[in-house]
């Protein structure tokens, strides 16, 4: 199983089961669009990118995410790379909440 957060093939050790209340998280452009990221609730998670969780680590978290995605992503755009962290921010703010359960993968 991949890894949710930083998308490492084959190297998720744990999965996070967020409860069935979550927030979901959208993004919007002011002009009443709106696109909503819902998901499974489950997020899989690799050894460093769940110590990160565990520690509640958002900015280390987002840092070892961008560097993953940093091939793929063009965060090289400013307004970009902060719209994809927002929404990082979001999403991974969920997880993190105390409702969630961690159970091996
Ligand atoms: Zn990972």
């Amino acid at each position: 199983m991949d890894c949710d957060f930083c998308n490492l093939p084959g190297v998720a050790r744990w999965k996070y089961v967020l409860s069935p209340d979550r927030p979901v998280v959208g993004l919007t452009n002011g002009a009443g669009d709106a696109v909503l990221f819902d998901d499974d609730g489950i997020w899989h998670a690799c050894i460093a990118c769940a110590a990160l969780v565990d520690r509640e680590d958002m900015a280390g978290l987002i840092e070892r995410v961008c560097r993953a995605l940093g091939a793929v992503l063009p965060l090289k755009d400013t307004e970009h790379r902060q719209t994809v962290q927002a929404l990082m921010v979001g999403q991974y703010s969920a997880v993190m909440q105390s409702t969630t359960v961690k159970l091996r993968a």
